[in-house]
């Protein structure tokens, strides 16, 4: 079976080499000349684990290959993904101009049967949209082909999306015909054989699946960080009420993690296009504005954590940032947290010393030189004020506290993922601040 992957982002490039792995004869399509150039010669556009030695592999062994060019690829395809991106509009919809574009080509250039499937996010409605745009496509060139539209959702995670794709929880296909059925279910088959199921459903309910599982781990991120911020004022432990309400089957110990907000290319996004989507309908999602609010309130509290402790003085204080991604695993910067920190900080008249381990490159396209870029947590800790740790990577769980008290001008630690032990620091003299606890130690 050929597929072609259209969008060699984060999905499209995890999707086209995983499928290629299991044998599937893939050419990734993107419209990046550079990217397409890159990935010929081995150099990923993005950093995810695993994805490069299966890139490499299956490029090696001609089972994947890159192109800019739909036109020259799209033969003898039975399947083509739709994986560009979907950003947010003015108006907080998902901007579908990638997307329908995509699909006009699809219509001016395919030549035999295919089952055209976006795996982009998309709002309920687009597939009849995709479907106009291939038909239309067709008319104009007097075309008539027979094709499919179906709605394959993408559930990866950054940071872990080669296992996701790999040995996913589910697989959700929307389709209407048992055509395009079959032909997915072939594709599929190899990911399935764990036991791992397929669930196909009709397209409108595929494409509202995706909105409101982000929409439910959104908000279970807002419900978990306003506990959080409640225990602070009330004296109670966000840790140990996190523990006790886990412990319950129905809500489960994942993602009741309190931090400094959620991030990324999706959760933001999606939860404002859903909220766009019920006004469209007049149905008002209270809860997923509240979210959202929740949401931005909370990419602000470590600077007001900070602030407090300083009382207001962070004019010419320096400060030491480990951490930039969204979260750890990947070098995205969209969204993160870390950005609205930086801003509060350089607008107080503070300077910022950061690193990450991976995404100090993607990072530097929009913060330039407004901060000084470090080779590591030590010397970003350098003759800073305080640390702040803003993402969880591995390697900042277990710093070399002495060391750290050495370099920093005071022993201040803001921690925005709880993942410090604040009795344990408290001993080796520092000052340190969680999310949800009610006191400093
Ligand atoms: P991305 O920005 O990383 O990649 C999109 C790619 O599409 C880019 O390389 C861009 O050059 C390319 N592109 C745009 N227009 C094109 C065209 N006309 N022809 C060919 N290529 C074109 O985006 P992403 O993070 O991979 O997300 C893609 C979609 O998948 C979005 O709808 C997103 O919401 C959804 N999604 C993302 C994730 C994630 O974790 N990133 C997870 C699940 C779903």
């Amino acid at each position: 079976m050929k597929v072609i992957v259209i969008g060699t982002g984060y999905v499209g490039l995890v999707t086209g080499a995983c499928l290629a792995e299991v044998g599937t004869q893939v050419v990734c399509v993107d419209v990046n000349a550079e990217k397409i150039n890159n990935l010929q010669k081995g150099i990923l556009p993005i950093y995810e684990p695993g994805l490069e030695e299966i890139v490499s592999r299956n490029y090696q062994n001609g089972r994947l290959s890159f192109s800019t060019d739909l036109a020259s690829v799209i033969g003898g395809a039975t399947i083509a993904f739709i994986a560009v991106g979907t950003p947010p509009g003015e108006d907080g919809s998902a901007d579908l101009q990638y997307v329908l574009q995509v699909a006009k080509e699809i219509g001016t250039n395919m030549s035999d049967y295919l089952v055209v499937v976006t795996k982009s996010t998309v709002p309920v409605g687009t597939a009849v949209k995709v479907n106009r745009e291939i038909k239309q496509a067709m008319l104009d060139r007097g075309a008539l082909i027979d094709y499919d539209v179906a709605s394959n959702p993408e559930f990866l995670k950054e940071g872990a999306a080669v296992q996701d794709f790999l040995k996913p929880d589910r697989i959700v296909v929307g389709v209407n015909t048992d055509r395009a059925k079959e032909t997915l279910e072939q594709l599929y088959h190899p990911f399935l054989l764990n036991g791992r199921p397929i669930i196909f459903m009709d397209i409108a309910s595929a494409e509202m699946t995706k909105y409101a599982a982000n929409a439910m781990l959104a908000t279970k991120i807002s419900f978990i960080n306003d506990i959080a911020n409640l225990c602070e004022l009330v004296g109670a432990d966000v840790n140990q009420v996190r523990k006790g309400i886990g412990s319950d089957a129905r809500i489960g110990t994942s993602f009741i993690y309190p931090g400094i907000g959620y991030g990324g290319s999706c959760f933001p996004k999606d939860v404002k296009a859903l909220v766009k989507t019920g006004k469209e309908y007049g149905h008002g999602l209270r809860i997923l504005e509240a979210v959202e609010a929740v949401n931005n309130d909370q990419k602000k509290v470590l600077f007001n954590k900070i602030y407090k402790h300083f009382d207001g003085l962070l004019q010419g204080r320096t400060f030491a940032m480990w951490g930039l991604s969204f979260k750890p695993g990947t070098d995205d910067m969209r969204e993160a947290s870390s950005l609205v920190l930086i801003n509060s900080l350089l607008e107080a008249g503070a300077t910022v010393q950061v690193f990450d381990p991976v995404a100090m490159h993607e990072a530097g396209k929009t913060l330039k030189d407004s901060v000084k870029w470090c080779k590591d947590m030590y010397e970003a800790a350098a003759g800073a004020d305080a640390v702040l740790l803003v993402t969880e990577w591995n390697e900042f769980r277990l710093p070399d506290w002495p060391r750290v008290k050495q370099l920093l001008k005071a022993s201040v630690v803001f921690d925005g993922r709880n993942i410090y032990d604040n009795a344990y620091l408290h001993k080796q003299g520092f000052t340190c601040y969680s999310i949800g606890l009610s006191q400093s130690t």
